[in-house]
């Protein structure tokens, strides 16, 4: 049974791939998403220009698609592109599982019209029959013929189709999980930290606790020892972090060489603890740089901690903690606040 989402999504997608068959446009990710918006008029302002360049050039050239996408569908505070991921995946496994019951369909059809065939045949060779019949039979054979032939070729059709959909549905899975996490590090992203957090607040908020930490001159690496040990020192210092989380502590890069650390159920002085400790494993991280030889052993970082208060938003308790953060650098770094 289809879910109200799949659904929505199939009836989307129904209008949708016509629209991108009469018009020739190619079956990527980028336009399925494109074409779907279209079809939900989730921007006017898309719609619009769509149709524009549709009336000029009678489809629309890869290079137009990939503007209107970067323009009104990359922008996820403008339109929710993960819903928008999920409905296209709906959709997806919606018309994958429509194709493979079809094909099934195909494949029966196919196997029917080959054994009248056959029968066909036999009458045919036997050549007992009257010269009428025999005419009337070879039509048949004729007729069964062309539908065999189209029935082929639609099966290969559906099966390239379903090939494409598999494809597409790998590179979604592949996007779903960029989106949450940081190519360099592998460790959450900020996108992923706003989400769980928000979830959070509306959620269990009590004792939730959240500490942001920030490598303490950090650009002096980069200037020392190259950006790319500077890199080395950012996915170091992330697994040390991830080895100190607990209890449901999650760690997210949170910008260039900051980290947040989402702990919930806590309480302000056992989120001081953590981060205590998280900044003495830190002190005694040592980074090799390969190229020189040399031993990079003089990782600090600063912690602010803040502990939700009632009413607290998102921004209001990284303000907490981010005030505290930048206490910790005024005092001389390498510290947590508050003490
Ligand atoms: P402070 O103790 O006040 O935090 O000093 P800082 O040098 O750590 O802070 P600042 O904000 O001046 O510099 C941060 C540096 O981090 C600058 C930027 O080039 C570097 N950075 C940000 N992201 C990356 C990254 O992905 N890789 C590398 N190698 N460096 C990065
Ligand atoms: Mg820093
Ligand atoms: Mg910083």
């Amino acid at each position: 049974m289809a879910t109200p989402l799949l659904k929505e999504s199939a009836s989307k997608l129904k209008k949708a791939i016509p629209l991108m068959l009469k018009y020739q446009i190619p079956t990527t990710p980028t336009n399925y998403a494109l074409w779907y918006a279209y079809v939900g008029a989730q921007s006017p302002m898309l719609n619009k220009h769509l149709d524009t360049v549709v009336s000029q050039y009678n489809t629309c050239p890869p290079s137009q698609s990939e503007r209107l996408y970067q323009e009104f569908l990359s922008d996820p505070v403008e339109l929710d592109v993960i819903d928008m991921r999920q409905n296209l995946d709906a959709m997806v496994t919606e018309l994958s599982q429509s194709i493979k019951d079809t094909n099934l369909d195909a494949n029966l059809f196919k196997s029917k019209i080959d054994s009248n065939h056959i029968k066909l045949n036999k009458i045919e060779n036997e050549g007992f029959t009257i010269e009428e019949v025999l005419t009337v039979v070879k039509s048949l054979v004729n007729d069964s013929n062309e539908i065999r032939v189209s029935a082929q070729h639609f099966s290969e059709q559906l099966a390239k189709a379903q090939s494409e959909i598999d494809a597409l549905k790998a590179q979604l899975i592949k996007t779903e999980h960029e989106i949450h996490f940081d190519a360099l590090t592998g460790s959450l992203n900020r996108r992923a930290f706003n989400k769980d957090l928000q979830a959070i607040l509306e959620q269990h908020p009590d004792g939730l606790c959240l500490i942001i930490a920030d490598i303490d001159h950090f650009k002096v690496f980069n200037d020392t020892y190259g950006h790319q040990l500077g890199d080395q020192v950012l996915k170091s210092v992330t697994k040390r972090l991830n080895e100190a989380c607990q209890n449901g502590t999650k760690l997210y890069r949170f910008g260039g060489e900051e980290f947040a650390l989402i702990v919930p159920n806590s309480q302000l002085r056992r989120a001081r603890q953590l981060a205590e400790s998280m900044r003495r494993s830190l002190e005694k991280l040592v980074v090799k740089d390969k190229r020189k030889g040399d031993n990079i052993n003089n990782i600090n970082a600063s912690f602010g901690v803040a502990e939700f208060i009632l009413k607290d938003s998102v921004n209001t308790l990284i303000e907490r903690a981010d005030k505290q953060l930048y206490e910790a650098k005024r005092l001389g770094r390498n510290r947590v606040m508050p003490i």
